[in-house]
């Protein structure tokens, strides 16, 4: 952000970036200060009275280009109103208000795009499920393969399998590839793939038209998180739950989504709704 010096009454001399490089005191370090004899506290205003600037000259041969900038720069004049803060929405252009969208695109890093991000990251989704669908991509989710690194032996709760994998939960396991395979089977018009890979490259394919290729991520991020979360209640020893009663919870978490959506033309979510009820049925 930088400050746009009108009255000069609220910017701070010393450290408010106001000549649009950087605070004066990053560039002098207190030795500045003793140059200059413009108190630590002082505004612009305070430091340009009777429309003169009023730095002492002393310091001018080891900061000239402070000196330059300063005199170079408007000065403060009470007829002009406020000071205004304006931030950075990007290299060359600032605005008097703050995004965090804009923010953040300036201060992170960029990875190469992937893929699979439309898989992950679409409007109908649940955030909580992507966050799980994401890690799950990543192949993070703490499985019996990342646990035996840490010398625990986990094997498959879900089919008794020993080993514990991101491919074999996601959906080679006959619990998860029961689930999976029976939702998806109209919407696919085959029998789903038990392999990540092939499975993940036919959901990114493009020829389905818009209703099934959204319910079909929104099976996808919902089996992902419940068969999960079923995994994780068995391995805390909590209920188990059939593949019968798990589907019940996908329809039921589809309809409530699609319920709260807010979506253009309330006759977009009706025929969603509908398609995915005669998808349901059909499983
Ligand atoms: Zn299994």
């Amino acid at each position: 952000m930088r400050c746009e010096v009108r009255s000069g009454d609220s910017t701070f001399f010393w450290f408010d970036n106001w000549l649009g490089t950087r605070s004066i005191i990053d560039t002098t370090g207190d030795l500045g200060l003793r140059y200059l004899c413009i108190p630590r506290q002082a505004r612009v205003a305070e430091a340009c009275p009777n429309e003169a600037w009023g730095m002492r000259g002393r310091g001018r041969r080891v900061f000239g280009d402070v000196y330059t900038a300063i005199e170079n720069a408007q000065k403060p004049d009470a007829r002009r109103g406020s000071d205004v803060i304006l931030w950075k929405h990007n290299e060359e252009d600032f605005k008097d208000h703050f995004s965090a969208a804009r923010t953040w695109e300036q201060i992170r890093v960029r990875g190469p795009e992937v893929p699979w991000h439309h898989l992950v990251w679409f409007t109908q989704g649940v955030p909580r499920h992507a966050f799980i669908v994401w890690l799950t991509f990543k192949d993070r989710l703490s499985t019996g393969v990342r646990m035996r690194q840490w010398g625990i032996a986990q094997g498959c709760m879900l089919c008794g399998e020993p080993d514990e994998s991101r491919d074999h939960l996601f959906f080679a396991c006959p619990y998860t590839f029961t689930v999976w395979s029976n939702l998806t089977a109209t919407l696919l018009g085959t029998v789903a793939s038990p392999d990540w890979t092939t499975m993940v490259t036919s959901l990114l394919r493009r020829n389905r038209n818009k209703m099934d290729a959204i319910l079909l991520r929104m099976i996808f991020h919902t089996t992902i998180y419940l068969v999960w979360k079923e995994r994780n209640s068995r391995r805390h020893l909590g209920p188990w739950v059939t593949t019968e009663a798990i589907t019940r919870q996908i329809d039921k978490a589809i309809r409530n989504r699609i319920s709260s959506l807010k979506y253009t033309g309330q006759h977009k979510l009706e025929s969603l709704f509908r398609r995915w009820v005669e998808v349901y049925i059909r499983q």
